[in-house]
């Protein structure tokens, strides 16, 4: 889950990781409220889950509330493209309006998970601000890693290390050292998958602050974190992903034609292969899980149903703990609801098997029966349109 710059500086600062004040606002009137109440100099930023805003205007310096109000205007739906947007890019709902500061120099520090060395990593460049990506293509040696354990933090050597690298020495070395270890015990203590600081600030008074904070947590460990729940901002999400997320279901969205409805993503994994193997490819991953209720299924399909792309679909199902007849009962209730408007291939094993079947059988619902996987798979690519 990606936090907005406003929502990781909230989470940051209360690690007294140093960041600036600042009111996140909807309308224009906000911002130059907001300006007011900082006292006048102020910086407008977009808040979309992407980088590269400065660039791609919306990041813009106001000196006084009118002018925020009008820079506000501005930003607020504004469609935001930047390399990290793709091509279409984002439409800006909300803005962040911070207290400026005097930059004397900029740098970069991020922490990521290195997964072949199984640690997190600090990565720390001089060069910090707006070009970071083209120092990591052209001169990596530029950028040092620091990795730490998780249950002992950076080390203070450590942090002193980075801050030379850095050139912050002298008075700056010690904010510098309580900064870094600051960020490395938010990475660990909210789970974090990215946390990035770009640019790291020394201000013209001496001041090492996080201008900007670009913050990535692991879904896996939302359960921990239930206060980050309402940060949760689905509004650049595919709205087919946040349904299918809403439901708990595994989804993703692919190229091919074939829809795939299948529990578990062993099985799931298999039948995308056999079905490219037999000459289609996969319009989705769908993974309804193992005890999967009518209702999850009912939902599962009607995303398939939703997609476009897809000519055919697949139901193969092996049912351990997922019971065959849940499944049939919430097949036939999103067909009877939505209607089913492309051939529709069953191959199910398991638990009720005799039951899913008696019930598919009795909807009157247009289906082929498939009695193994590689049947399954030759009879839906040829219900698709073959090869
Ligand atoms: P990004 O382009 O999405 O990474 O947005 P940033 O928050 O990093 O802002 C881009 C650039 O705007 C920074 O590298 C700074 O140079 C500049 N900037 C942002 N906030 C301030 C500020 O308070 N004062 C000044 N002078 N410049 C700022
Ligand atoms: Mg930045």
């Amino acid at each position: 889950m990606k936090l907005h710059e406003y929502q990781a500086k909230e989470v940051l600062s209360k690690f007294g990781v140093p960041t600036l004040p600042g009111f996140v606002c909807t309308t224009a009137d906000e911002c130059e409220k907001a300006a007011t109440d900082l006292g006048g100099l102020v910086v407008v930023k977009a808040q979309v889950h992407a980088g590269g805003r400065g660039k791609a205007g919306g990041v813009k310096l106001a000196k006084d509330p009118a002018e925020a109000r009008a820079k506000g205007a501005a930003i607020l739906g504004m469609t935001l493209i930047s390399p990290q947007t793709g091509p279409e890019g984002v439409l800006v709902r909300k803005v962040f309006v911070t207290s400026a500061c005097d930059i004397e120099r900029e740098h970069y520090v991020a922490i990521t998970l290195d997964r072949a060395k199984g640690l997190p990593v600090v990565m720390a460049c001089k060069e910090g601000g707006v070009e970071i990506e083209e120092i990591a293509a052209h001169n990596p040696s530029a950028i040092l890693r620091e990795y730490f354990r998780p249950d002992e933090g950076l080390f203070a050597f450590q942090a002193r290390k980075i801050a030379f690298a850095l050139g912050l020495t002298g008075p700056l070395m010690g904010e510098t050292v309580k900064f870094l270890q600051a960020l490395c015990k938010a990475f660990v203590a909210r789970d974090c998958s990215l946390l990035e600081i770009n640019p790291l600030v020394v201000t013209k008074q001496g001041k090492v602050i996080a201008l900007d904070a670009k913050v990535a947590v692991d879904e896996n460990a939302e359960y921990r974190h239930k206060d980050l729940a309402a940060y949760r901002d689905d509004s650049e999400t595919d709205p087919v992903e946040a349904r299918a997320k809403a439901m708990d279901l595994a989804y993703i969205p692919l190229d091919g034609s074939i829809g795939c409805l299948v529990n578990g993503a062993g099985l799931a994994m298999a039948t995308m292969d056999i079905c490219k193997f037999h000459g289609a490819a996969p319009a989705n991953f769908l993974d309804v899980g193992g005890g999967a209720s009518r209702e999850k299924v009912t939902e599962a399909f009607k995303i398939i149903l939703a997609d476009p792309k897809v000519k055919a679909i697949l139901v193969n199902i092996f049912g351990g703990i997922m019971k065959c007849d849940v499944l049939a009962e919430g097949v036939v209730a999103a067909a009877r609801d939505v209607g089913l408007n492309v051939p529709l291939v069953v191959r199910l094993e398991g638990t009720n098997v005799e039951r899913g079947r008696q019930i598919l059988a009795e909807s009157g619902i247009r289906l082929v029966v498939a009695k193994d996987m590689t049947d399954a798979a030759q009879k839906v690519v040829a219900a698709a349109g073959g090869k």
